[in-house]
C-alpha cells in the first residue's frame, strides 16, 4: 500500500497527527498497533513527513518525497529481517549507536522500529532509556509498530501514544452500510464518526444525526456575517453538547481537506456526493482554507480541556467567515 491511500484509509489517525504536531504536543515515542495490512508503516513515514515537510506533510514535496523513499537522514527505519522471525538485539543496539551519533541535519529525528513484539523482552527493555533520554538533545520520536499490545513489555507500553489502526478502511465501511439501504452521503458521514459499521448504521438512522447533517450542509453554505449570525442565533441551543459540535467540527475537517484536494486537482474525496459544493467552496475560499483548518483543529484541541461547548460554537461562527 502507498503511504497516500493509507493516510486516505485511516485520515482520522493522521488528523490526529497534525492537530499534535500543530500544537506542539506530539508524544516523543507512539505505538501503532493493528493486523497487517492496515497502514501502520506507512503512518509512520507519514508522521515523519508531519515533521519535516514545510506544508504540513502534504506527502508531495520534495522533503516528503525522500522520507517516503527511505532516504531522508534523520529517519531511521528496522523491521524484521528477511529469513529472521524477530527484531534482534543487535539491532537495537546499533539504532542506539546510529542515534549517538550527531545528525549530519538539524532538526528532530524519528526512528522506526517495525515488530517490536517480534523482540525479546531483554531486547525491548534496552530501549527504555533510551525512549526516556535519547543521547543526543534534539526531539526524537519513536514508532514502534506492532501486531497487537500483547506482546510488547509494559514499561514500553506506559511510555508511549497508542494508537490502534482499524482493519476496515473507511470506502469498506462506507460500502457496508450502503448495503443496508443508507444513502452514501449518510453513510459516509456516519462512518466517519464511528468504526463500526452497524454502529454507523444505526447512526445514521437517528434523528439527531439528520438534524446534524442539515445543520452541517447548511453551515458550510454561509457566505456572509449576515448569514453566519443567523445562523448562530438559530441553532446555538441545539449544540448543547460535545459530542455534537464535534460531530459538527468532524464533517467540517473532511469537508475542507477535500476542499484542498479539489484545489490541487487530486481526485479521490471522501465526501463524493458533495462534489459540487466543494468545488465552489475551492473557488469562493481559495486562499482561507488552511486557516480554516487550522481554526477547526484549534477548537478540537479546546474541546478536550473542558471548555463550554457554547463559546466553541461561538468562535467557530465568528472565525468562519
Ligand atoms: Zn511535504
Amino acid at each position: 500500500m502507498d503511504v497516500k491511500t493509507a493516510v486516505r484509509n485511516q485520515i482520522r489517525i493522521f488528523n490526529i497527527l497534525k492537530q499534535a504536531k500543530l500544537n506542539n504536543r506530539l508524544s516523543h515515542a507512539y505505538l501503532f498497533y493493528g493486523e497487517e495490512g492496515v497502514g501502520k508503516k506507512e503512518m509512520a513515514y507519514a508522521l515523519a513527513c508531519l515533521l519535516y515537510c514545510p506544508n504540513n506533510g502534504c506527502l508531495e514535496c520534495e522533503v516528503c518525497q525522500t522520507i517516503l523513499e527511505g532516504k531522508h537522514l534523520n529517519v531511521e527505519y528496522i523491521g524484521v529481517e528477511q529469513s529472521k522471525t524477530m527484531i534482534s538485539k543487535e539491532q537495537i543496539a546499533s539504532l542506539q549507536e546510529e542515534f549517538s551519533k550527531t545528525s549530519l541535519i538539524e532538526g528532530s529525528r524519528v526512528y522506526i522500529i517495525d515488530g517490536i513484539d517480534t523482540a525479546s523482552v531483554a531486547a525491548q527493555n534496552s530501549l527504555l532509556k533510551f525512549i526516556e533520554d535519547p543521547i543526543n538533545s534534539a526531539q526524537t520520536i519513536g514508532i514502534f509498530l506492532a501486531k497487537d499490545t500483547s506482546n510488547v513489555v509494559p514499561t514500553i507500553l506506559s511510555r508511549c501514544a497508542l494508537q490502534y489502526f482499524d482493519a476496515y478502511p473507511l470506502e469498506k465501511r462506507v460500502e457496508q452500510v450502503m448495503e443496508q439501504n443508507i444513502e452514501l452521503l449518510d453513510a459516509i458521514l456516519s462512518c466517519c464518526l464511528t468504526n463500526n459499521v452497524l454502529e454507523a448504521k444505526e447512526i445514521a438512522e437517528d434523528s439527531e444525526f439528520i438534524r446534524e447533517k442539515e445543520l452541517f450542509l447548511k453551515f458550510i453554505d454561509l457566505r456572509n456575517s449576515k448569514e453566519a449570525v443567523l445562523f448562530y442565533l438559530d441553532n446555538v441551543a441545539f449544540f448543547d453538547s460535545e459530542r455534537k459540535i464535534s460531530v459538527l467540527l468532524k464533517w467540517t475537517l473532511l469537508f475542507l481537506e477535500d476542499t484542498n484536494r479539489v484545489l490541487d486537482s487530486k481526485d479521490s474525496l471522501i465526501l463524493q456526493p458533495l462534489y459540487d459544493k466543494i468545488k465552489m467552496y475551492s473557488v469562493d475560499f481559495k486562499t482561507k482554507i488552511k486557516d480554516k483548518i487550522h481554526l477547526i483543529l484549534n477548537l478540537f484541541q479546546k474541546l478536550q480541556y473542558n471548555v463550554i461547548v457554547k463559546n466553541v460554537f461561538h468562535e467557530l461562527i465568528v472565525n468562519w467567515i
